[in-house]
């Protein structure tokens, strides 16, 4: 869909100072004297390090049971400025079980994560929750009280993780937040929208041939999937690659407060928290997820005002006009259009735009047979490459009898095909040619060169 006429949108600066103040000055410590500690929750449903930490102590304190706690989280550095305590939600079953972490405003601005976690968190029952939900909605306060994307330094918070004590100050706060408050979840859903005045339909962004993170993909109710590794740095990557299954929940643009694509995200992530179990069992019966495992940006080749023909979610055919960029000097026109068929799930807003500049994000329609295809191969490579070193046992040993006869090297050569071709014929092969049971085939990973998340 297209940006929001401007009387729905909302005046960002009072909206960000509104939130920020309500939930800074709530912040809370909770009482030292809680007498029932989280350790004793349920066995992690997924293989986890062993260097994770016990749940009973976070943030300095145990966690209690059956209420909404609030506590501050900081990047522990002396530096004024940078020790910015950000407030953490806490909502915590009187039933123990898994613990689900939502992170909103990794990027500073984006606010769509913001409002989803506010509307999760207290619509939450705890007397009915069956384990934990820790929800972090501004992860990057010093971007948020900016209206920006970025740290303070300019540096992208989410390509520093799983962070460095020693490193960067980014680095730093990637590694005290990934130790503090991530090292405690068995399942992350990390918020973002499109970035630099680009609209993201909504949509996870998963590795789906993780297949934990594939299983968490398959909890959100008819949600649109991507799948993508992720960049180097994310929190969803690093998050991955330490036992925890992480989705990337995309809504929406920066800057602003969209009703529907917040709605769409609390309708997706109240449905992982009933299929993670913490909710109950849901009754509904999971509709059919569309999974895109290939995307393409499509690009303006030139300067000039963009004005987009296509809104978010629309299918569009190969060669179909998506929008056209006009120079507003020379009046000189040219349309980009869509290279393959396929699904709009991301696009700039109506703006100036440099030629290159990333317009169209589509994703395809035959990807996924591609996938399937290159599976198959993969598959078929793999089961033959036994009975290609079976078949050249059998050749060699009726070489070698032949020889052994006083055979010419003719005779020689013409018994090992013989006995090549039989043994593929008759499958006279030893049994090791079958191979061993892979159940589990790993897809590719395509990177598109623009995911920004
Ligand atoms: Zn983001």
């Amino acid at each position: 869909m297209s940006a929001p006429p401007p009387s729905m949108r909302y005046p960002f600066r009072r909206t960000t100072l509104l939130i920020a103040a309500t939930l800074i000055a709530s912040l809370t410590t909770v009482s030292a004297s809680a007498t029932e500690r989280a350790s004793d929750v349920a066995p992690l449903k997924v293989d986890l390090p062993a260097e994770r930490k016990a749940a009973s102590d976070f943030l300095g304190a145990p966690i209690i049971k059956g209420t909404l706690d609030r506590r501050a989280w900081s990047a522990g550095q002396p530096l004024s400025g940078l020790a910015l305590p950000t407030p953490v939600l806490i909502a915590s079953g009187k039933e123990p079980g898994p613990t689900l972490c939502l992170t909103g405003a990794v990027h500073g601005d984006e606010l769509n994560g913001v409002e989803i976690i506010r509307r999760i968190m207290f619509a939450l029952d705890t007397e009915n929750l069956t384990g934990t939900v820790i929800a972090v909605p501004i992860v990057n306060l010093y971007g948020f009280q900016r209206n920006s994307r970025y740290l303070p330094d300019r540096r992208d918070l989410n390509r520093y993780f799983p962070g460095n004590p020693a490193g960067s100050s980014a680095a730093r706060i990637a590694h005290h937040f990934f130790q503090d408050v991530i090292s405690h979840c068995n399942a992350l859903i990390d918020i973002h929208t499109g970035s630099f005045h680009r609209t993201n339909l909504p949509q996870l962004r998963a590795d789906l041939s993780n297949p934990a993170v594939s299983k968490l993909s398959q909890l959100f109710d008819n949600f649109v999937v991507l799948h993508s590794l992720g960049t180097v740095g994310t929190l969803r990557r690093a998050a991955v690659e330490a036992g925890i299954p992480t989705v990337t929940l995309e809504a929406g643009e920066p800057l602003y407060l969209q009703p529907e694509e917040v709605a769409q995200g609390v309708r997706g992530v109240l449905a992982a928290l009933h299929g993670f179990g913490l909710m109950g069992k849901s009754s509904k019966v999971a509709s059919e997820q569309k999974v895109f495992y290939e995307s393409v940006w499509l690009r303006a080749d030139q300067g000039g005002v963009l004005f987009s023909e296509v809104r978010v979610g629309d299918a569009v055919k190969e060669g179909d006009i998506l929008g056209s960029v006009t120079d507003p000097i020379t009046n000189r026109s040219s349309v980009v259009r869509a290279s393959a068929s396929g699904t709009i799930i991301g696009m700039a807003l109506n703006q100036m735009v440099m030629p290159g500049f990333a317009a169209y994000h589509l994703g395809l329609a035959k990807a996924a047979g591609a996938t399937l295809q290159q599976t198959a191969e993969g598959a078929a490579n793999a089961a033959l490459e036994p009975v290609r070193k079976a078949v050249e046992e059998v050749a060699k040993e009726a070489a070698q009898t032949a020889s052994q006869s006083g055979d010419n090297p003719e005779a020689v050569s013409e018994a090992a095909r013989r006995a090549a071709v039989e043994a593929v014929v008759n499958r006279e092969l030893p049994s090791s040619a079958r191979g061993e049971d892979k159940s589990e085939h790993e897809l590719p990973t395509p990177e598109p060169d623009e995911h920004p998340e």
